[in-house]
Order: structure tokens, then C-alpha cells, then sequence
């Protein structure tokens, strides 16, 4: 602290250089120079105050877009420093990401077992702490592994997979990458409808212009499909857009796999001259960088251009290049066979993974399927329900009333309909408000719904009109009921409303006959509160019998 002030700096909290390593992550796959400045001062903000953690994430983050921006050899210390640390404080997850960024170097480096062990330990690591970016990136590398030793089969089974656990996490730009290995194991096998799809797939996941180089590896890969398609036009178009996009970008790699793919097709046309052009610009590219196999790749083809010409001279120094290439991959594939021990160790974490991927699956179908089945019953309730007083609307009555009667009748119960009116409600709207309406409608269903038992139904009819359906009951406990809503609703407190209000109700009743129907039941009921209103209203009526 001291030593930071006599600098002039104050020191940073735990919680600002946090927020410096989420920008330096978050910056990673926008601008790797970025992420090395703010894991940079991160660094040494943590250091300051010792913050070990702090420590570990700036040190990854610097490994990690070396990978990128430098080279294999200037990102191994960071990353191997972070490993250490991330193990000593057991930041399981931190150390998943550390293991698949060593992994990459090993394989930049073309230490093809090592990096095959290091996609191990990363894989187990994940499963520890159910990591799932990190399975997906861990079965890219083990795809694309398989796919430099020569083995699609083994490839897809991996990339397949990736594909799959990327869509479970969700993270659009991994979709997008597992399908682009895919495609290209797809192509290797020729099964070009499906690496077709899947290609298109990865071109609506594209996240543009961040993954332009991806957008490119499309086209190529669209290209080489057309060619095998035996559709030139189409494969020109692709390959010319591809080599475009990567030209404008400055993507030396992507370029010189597009003049190679051109090269050879401008060749199977006749045009030597032309497929000559591409293919030693292409080679002049792929010195800069040091492709082996691309390089292996145009020696091949530029050999058998010059041996046709006839011009033997040139034709025997691409057929030496060629060889030379080819002899320096076969020394180091053959430094690299993976051992059948380490198959078996990435047998075991294969299954443990189908297992949990199966898991994942049947959790997030049943949140699904309750999220859905939630909705439905959200629907379901405002379809039957008023908004105003909560009680049911005149469809759930109008469903319902007809099983009610058919219960009744097969029970041979009694039914009996009341209808509900509340007396001269319009000049309680015009008095008070039509606010205060609002309020007496929703207090009075409150408590005429206390009333009522579970099997009844209360619902509101319309406006200031409501039915209350009674079963299993005689003509006396219904009109006692009709009379207690009466007098309850107009003893409730209704001065705290507003100081003058009074409200009251009428009510009329009818009995349920056999073999009527609910439209005649209901209107016969209206007709009994009819009487109820003209005997001046905050009375009771039954239509027929005893208290008609
Ligand atoms: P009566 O005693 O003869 O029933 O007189 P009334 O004024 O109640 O007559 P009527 O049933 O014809 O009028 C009902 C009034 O209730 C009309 C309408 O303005 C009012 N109303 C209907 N629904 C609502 C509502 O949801 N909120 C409010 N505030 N008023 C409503
Ligand atoms: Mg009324
Ligand atoms: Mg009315």
C-alpha cells in the first residue's frame, strides 16, 4: 500500500480489478491486444494486494490471447503459472480453461499426444465442476486431433459432440464453431447434403464482422461440395467469395487455402495458366507462415502442372518440395500415435459425459414442460376468470352449468340458481365515481365468495349481475343463503368507503326442473330478482313454490 502511494496510485480493490479481469474477458473475442493491456494492470493491481485469484484469472487471460496474438512459447508461462496457482486454490473451473488453453499450445506446437492428454485433463476438470463451455471447447480439440490424425470417423463422433453441448450452453459463437468443424469432417466423408445443412446452420449463428475468417471457411467448404457436386460455376462463386472476404481481412492462412482450392479447379478446367497464377501466389503465402501441409498440398499440384507443359525442371523442384513436406508430417505424426491406454481413459470420461448430457437434457425438458404447462394454466385461468372481482366469467358459467345439472341429475340432487343484481348502481357510479363502483363490486364479491361453499358456483353474470348456483341443497337453505348475502352486503362497512354510501342487492331464486334448460333456468331466476326489485328492491324472491 505504501509503496503505492508514494507512486501516486492508489490501490485497487479485490472488486475493481474483478471488474478489470470481466472486461479483459469479455474483450477476448473483440480484441486479444485489448485483453493483454487490462490482464496487464490487473496483474499488477493484484499482485499489490496480493490477491491470488486475481492473480491466476489476469495470468490465463494473458495465456490465452498470446495463443492468439503471439505464439504457443510466449503464452506457456502465464498459462503454466495460472495452472499452478488455480490448483493451489483450487479454482476448479479456472483450471478447465487453463488446461484447454495449454492443450491449444501444445497442439500450435504440434505436440499432437501431449495436447491429446491435455484435452483429457481438461475434460475431467470440467466434469468436475460441470463446466459446460469448457466440454465443448475440449471436444473440438479432441475432434480436431482425430482429424489431423487422419481418423473422420473418430472426428465426428467428437464434433458431434461439441455440437451438441454447445447448443445445451447455449453460447451462439460456440454453436456456430462446432458446427464449422463439423461441416469440415462432414466434407472429408463426403456427405455433402448433410455437411450442407449443418453449414447453414453455422451461417445463421454467425456473429459478423467479429467471425469474418468463419464466414470464409463457409464459403470454402460450400466451394469444395459444389466441386464434388460437379457444379464449377457455383464452386468458383464460393471460392472467389471466400478469398475475398479473407483478402479484405488480411487472413493470410484463409487466402491460401482459397488459392489452392481455386489452383485445382482452374486445373480440372484446362486453365494452366491460371490454376499456375493461384497456386504459386498460394505458395508465396504459405512460406510466410510456414503451412506444412499446405505447402505439401501446392507443391503436389504445381508439380503436376509443370510436368504436363512438360516443363521438367520446374516440375521436379515442387515434386522435392513435396516430398520434403510430406516426409517432415510423417516424422511427426508418427512421434504422435495416441496409445490405446489413453483411448481407454477417454472412454470412461465419454460415458460419464453421456450421462450427465442426458441429465441436462431430461432438467431443462421438465423446466420447459413446467414453464409451459404454467403458461397454459395462466391462459386457462384468465379465459374463466373475471379481471375485476376474481370470481368466475359468464363462460366458465356458461360451460359448467349444463355438467352441474347433469351431476344433479344422475345424483338426483337438487340445483337452484340465484341471480344477483345490486340495486340502483348506476347513480352509485354517477354519486360517488365509477372508481368507488370498482371498489364496492370488488368487496362485496370478497364477501359473498366467503359465503359460498367449495361445490358452488359464483360467477359474475355481467356488469353488477351475478349467479351463484347451489347444489344439493332444499328451497329453505337456499333462500336462507339468498338472505344472508342480502343482509351481509348491506351491513358491510360501507361509511369507510365514502360517508353517505349504502348498498343493498336483490336476489331472486328458482329451482332447477328436470330436462330444463340453463338459458330457461337463469331466465326464470331473472325473473323471480324482477319481483324482488319491483317489492322496492334489498329483498329476496323465489320463483314458484313456497316463496314465490
Ligand atoms: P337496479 O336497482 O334496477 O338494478 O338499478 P341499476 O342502476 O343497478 O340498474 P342497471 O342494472 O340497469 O345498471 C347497472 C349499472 O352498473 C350500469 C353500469 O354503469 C354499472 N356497472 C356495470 N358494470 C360495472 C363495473 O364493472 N363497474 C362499475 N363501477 N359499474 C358497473
Ligand atoms: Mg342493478
Ligand atoms: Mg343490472
Amino acid at each position: 500500500m505504501k509503496k503505492n502511494q508514494a507512486s501516486g496510485e492508489a490501490a485497487l480493490s479485490t472488486a475493481q480489478i474483478d471488474a478489470l479481469l470481466l472486461d479483459a474477458r469479455q474483450s477476448y473475442r473483440v480484441d486479444c491486444q485489448q485483453t493483454l493491456q487490462l490482464a496487464s494492470t490487473a496483474r499488477s493491481a493484484a499482485a499489490a494486494i496480493h490477491y491470488l485469484a486475481g492473480q491466476a484469472e489476469a495470468d490465463f487471460l494473458t495465456g490465452k490471447a498470446q495463443l492468439i496474438v503471439g505464439s504457443a512459447e510466449m503464452a506457456l508461462p502465464a498459462l503454466r503459472q495460472a495452472r499452478r496457482q488455480a490448483k493451489t486454490l483450487t479454482l476448479a473451473e479456472l483450471e478447465a480453461e487453463i488446461l484447454i488453453s495449454l492443450a491449444t499450445a501444445s497442439q500450435m506446437q504440434g505436440q499432437q499426444h501431449a495436447s491429446f492428454l491435455l484435452w483429457l485433463d481438461a475434460l475431467q476438470a470440467a466434469l468436475r465442476v460441470n463446466a459446460l463451455g469448457c466440454y465443448v471447447e475440449a471436444f473440438l480439440g479432441l475432434g480436431n486431433l482425430y482429424v489431423l490424425h487422419a481418423e473422420p470417423k473418430k472426428a465426428l463422433h467428437y464434433l458431434a459432440q461439441a455440437v451438441e453441448w454447445a447448443d445445451l450452453c447455449g453460447d451462439q459463437d460456440l454453436r456456430c464453431q462446432a458446427r464449422l468443424h463439423l461441416a469440415a469432417v462432414l466434407v472429408t466423408l463426403a456427405q455433402y447434403p448433410l455437411a450442407q445443412r449443418v453449414l447453414q446452420q453455422a451461417q445463421s449463428l454467425l456473429i459478423l464482422p467479429l467471425r469474418r475468417d468463419w464466414h470464409a471457411e463457409i464459403y470454402n467448404y460450400l466451394g469444395t461440395i459444389h466441386v464434388a457436386q460437379q457444379d464449377t460455376d457455383a464452386a468458383l462463386d464460393c471460392f472467389n467469395a471466400a478469398y475475398q472476404i479473407n483478402t479484405d481481412a488480411g487472413f493470410l492462412w484463409g487466402q491460401t487455402v482459397n488459392l489452392l482450392a481455386l489452383g485445382g479447379l482452374k486445373q480440372s478446367l484446362q486453365q494452366h495458366e491460371a490454376a499456375a497464377a493461384d497456386l504459386l501466389q498460394a505458395l508465396n503465402l504459405a512460406s510466410q507462415f510456414n503451412g506444412y501441409s499446405l505447402l505439401q498440398q501446392i507443391h503436389y499440384q504445381l508439380y503436376q502442372i509443370f510436368e504436363a507443359r512438360g516443363d521438367f525442371v520446374r516440375a521436379m523442384m515442387h515434386h522435392i518440395g513435396y516430398h520434403d513436406h510430406f516426409m517432415k508430417l510423417q516424422q511427426q505424426s508418427s512421434a504422435n500415435t495416441l496409445s490405446a491406454l489413453n483411448t481407454r481413459r477417454l472412454n470412461v470420461v465419454d460415458m460419464k459425459l453421456k450421462l450427465l448430457a442426458s441429465e441436462l437434457e431430461v432438467t431443462q425438458l421438465k423446466q420447459q414442460r413446467h414453464q409451459e404447462s404454467g403458461r397454459l394454466q395462466a391462459l386457462e385461468s384468465a379465459a374463466y376468470h373475471d379481471a375485476l372481482t376474481g370470481l368466475y366469467n359468464r363462460r366458465a358459467l356458461d360451460e359448467r352449468l349444463p355438467e352441474l345439472m347433469r351431476t344433479a341429475q344422475e345424483n338426483q340432487e337438487s340445483l337452484w340458481a340465484l341471480m344477483i343484481d345490486f340495486d340502483h348502481f348506476k347513480s352509485v357510479n354517477d354519486h360517488f365515481s365509477h372508481h368507488i363502483g370498482d371498489v364496492v363490486l370488488k368487496m362485496s364479491c370478497e364477501a359473498l365468495a366467503k359465503l359460498t361453499r367449495e361445490r358452488d358456483m359464483l360467477a359474475r353474470y355481467g356488469g353488477e349481475e351475478f349467479v351463484l348456483i347451489l347444489t344439493h341443497v332444499d328451497g329453505n337453505i337456499a333462500h336462507k343463503i339468498a338472505e344472508r348475502m342480502r343482509e351481509k352486503i348491506s351491513q358491510l362497512p360501507w361509511a369507510e368507503v365514502h360517508p353517505d354510501l349504502k348498498i343493498s342487492l336483490s336476489l331472486g331464486g328458482a329451482e332447477w326442473q328436470i330436462s330444463e334448460s340453463a338459458e330457461t333456468l337463469l331466465s326464470r331466476a331473472d325473473h323471480a330478482l324482477y319481483k324482488a326489485k319491483n317489492a322496492g328492491r334489498n329483498c329476496v324472491r323465489f320463483a314458484g313454490g313456497a316463496h314465490d
